[in-house]
């Protein structure tokens, strides 16, 4: 263990360095010597760097000027400096200790941590041992201080700024990672240019546009990559030539390197300007347009297909208005027909009437034997002459009707009255037919009914259709004829029951039609035209009522007129049924 050796001991006295020369340079004056070791001492002691000398033991025996800053100190020195210098030379004794055990001068360098006795600061110093063999003054240590204070604080600060180099640079690639991974989520593809139109960076999307890939799609492929790269290019030149607009957008078409498919895309750029106004990249937003333009080719479609339909409209309501036009000077001329025809049917119902009537009461007059007894055979063609007689004017009767109705020349003439009496004159005037059948036929009438206000003859026209009908259409069993009042309707009403040949559905559709019959030939039995039943309807409807009809084939049938208590008088003609 070398110890640290107090300055002031030896090497005080003799200056800043003191070296004692070798003994076979001396001279017999001295004064070569003396001048030559003057010269040595100005050269070790100009040296920036502290040069010292200790024994073996570490005892210091020379020092240069600058060692001396750092390793002695005088009785008018500072304390803080004493203490300093006192410092010095314990890590200086220690520094020597280690480097004598680690070997000497093999293990050369050493790091010796010191304080600047002037100002307090830490100074570091590199130790550079050599030892140096003396016969006369034996071993002797030679230790050169290099000062790499600096040269420490600049690689902590090397060590620091790449320290941080590095860390920056961890967060660059961090953002360039959270960059890439939100530029790829965006399915349109992005491109990033630098002035020179080089491509810095770009997404997955764009990536399938702008890269061939080896062995997929061949010539093909690339061929599509070069013409998109021509195509982008083109544009970039031209946002980077162009005006001062921070946003550029144009559209032009690319094409799928994979399928061969164009594909109409829009651009939009943005300029990335630096601090001193440079433009130092371009972002660009590829959007594909082909749903777009595909949309448009519908919408023009649609509007084509539009615009023809509103021709053809146009064309089928001129058609349509030609047709009504048509229409309407048809039913003109019909109108006028119709009533025409009327009119000469009612003329001709009334000439044949009165002939008709004449014919009649000359063979009931010559029946009942005015003109002297008849015999046998002339009496049964007379009864046959007066039959058909009968039936032509029933039949001419119902035209008549028919063609006022039509013609609305039937007007209403309300009157209040019974219609339980109504019914028991109608019942006595079907007597006679009633007699020549077998069948049960009554009326019924309730006690307290309101008296109808309506037309009187018109009702009992209904009434007796109805019941003769009944009496036709029924070969056996009864009829029954019902006046009643639904109080809650405030209707009245008469229904005629049978127990005869019923109507099935389809007939009963159509049985109030003109000249309608279920059977021709078995009506033709019993009389009747058809006419009856459609006269009814419009006689009941003129009155506000209604004739509602329930029957089954081979189960009888059930006619009900239905009319308000009070008629409505109704003006005008009823509407035509249906022509057979
Ligand atoms: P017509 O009695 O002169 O033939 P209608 O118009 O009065 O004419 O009757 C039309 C047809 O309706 C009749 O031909 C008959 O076929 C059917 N019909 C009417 N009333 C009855 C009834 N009570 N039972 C069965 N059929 C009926």
């Amino acid at each position: 263990m070398t110890r640290a050796v107090p300055l002031e001991t030896e090497a005080r006295g003799t200056g800043p360095w003191a070296v004692s020369p070798p003994a076979g340079a001396r001279g017999a004056d001295g004064a070569a010597p003396r001048r030559e070791r003057a010269l040595l001492d100005s050269i070790i002691n100009t040296f920036p760097d502290p040069i010292l000398v200790t024994n073996t033991e570490g005892r210091l025996l020379l020092a240069n000027a600058r060692a001396e800053s750092l390793f002695a100190a005088g009785e008018g020195d500072s304390e803080g400096r004493r203490r300093a210098v006192a410092l010095n030379n314990m890590l200086l004794s220690a520094a020597l200790s280690q480097w004598a055990l680690g070997g000497g001068p093999s293990s050369a360098r050493l790091e010796l941590p010191l304080v600047d006795p002037t100002d307090g600061s830490d100074l570091l110093f590199e130790l550079l041992g050599a030892a140096l063999d003396d016969r006369r003054e034996g071993t002797r240590v030679v230790s050169i201080l290099r000062n790499i204070t600096d040269l420490r604080r600049a690689t902590e600060q090397v060590e620091e700024n790449y320290r941080r180099l590095r860390i920056a640079e961890a967060n660059v690639r961090a953002e360039r990672d959270r960059l890439d991974l939100v530029i790829d989520s965006v399915a349109d593809p992005i491109l990033v240019t630098d002035p020179a139109g080089n491509l810095m960076l770009m997404n997955a999307p764009a990536d399938r546009l702008f890269t061939a890939t080896a062995g997929e799609g061949g010539e093909e492929s690339e061929r599509a990559v070069r013409a998109n790269d021509a195509s982008f290019s083109t544009f970039v030149a031209t946002v980077f030539l162009g005006g001062d607009e921070n946003r550029v957008r144009d559209e032009f078409t690319l094409s799928d390197p994979r399928s061969g498919r164009a594909i109409p895309v829009e651009a939009v750029c943005g300029k990335i300007v630096s601090e001193h106004g440079d433009v130092t990249a371009v972002v660009t937003i590829l959007h594909d347009r082909t749903e777009a333009v595909e949309k448009s080719l519908l919408y023009d479609q649609v509007k084509r297909a539009s615009a023809e339909l509103q021709e053809k409209v146009r064309e089928a309501t001129a058609e349509l208005v030609r047709q009504n036009e048509l229409l309407r000077r048809q039913h003109i001329e019909l109108e006028q027909a119709s009533l025409a025809k009327s009119q000469f049917l009612a003329n001709m119902s009334h000439e044949f009437r009165t002939p008709l009537n004449a014919i009649l009461g000359y063979t009931g007059m010559l029946l009942q034997g005015v003109s002297g007894p008849l015999g046998k055979r002339p009496e049964r063609n007379l009864q046959r002459v007066e039959s058909n007689a009968r039936h032509l004017l029933a039949v001419m009767n119902d035209v008549l009707d028919i063609s006022r109705i039509e013609a609305g020349r039937m007007p209403v003439h309300p009157s209040t009255f019974d219609l339980g009496e109504l019914v028991g004159e109608v019942m006595a005037e079907v007597e006679p037919l009633i007699a020549r059948t077998s069948l049960e036929v009554s009326s019924v009438v309730p006690g307290r009914m309101p008296r109808l206000r309506s037309d009187r003859p018109k009702v009992k026209q209904i009434v007796l259709n109805l019941l003769t009908n009944a009496l036709k259409f029924t070969p056996q069993g009864s009829v029954r004829v019902a006046a009643m009042y639904a109080p809650d309707r405030d209707v009245l009403a008469v229904e005629v029951t049978d127990t005869g040949i019923g109507i099935d559905d389809d007939d009963a559709k159509r049985i109030f039609d003109d000249f309608q019959q279920v059977d021709d030939s078995a009506t033709r039995a019993v009389g009747g035209v058809g006419l009856g039943l459609s006269i009814s309807r419009r006689l009941a409807r003129m009155l506000g009522g209604e004739i509602m009809l329930r029957s089954r084939k081979g189960k009888g049938s059930s006619f009900a007129l239905r009319l308000p208590r009070r008629a409505a008088r109704r003006a005008g003609a009823v509407p035509a049924a249906k022509a057979p």
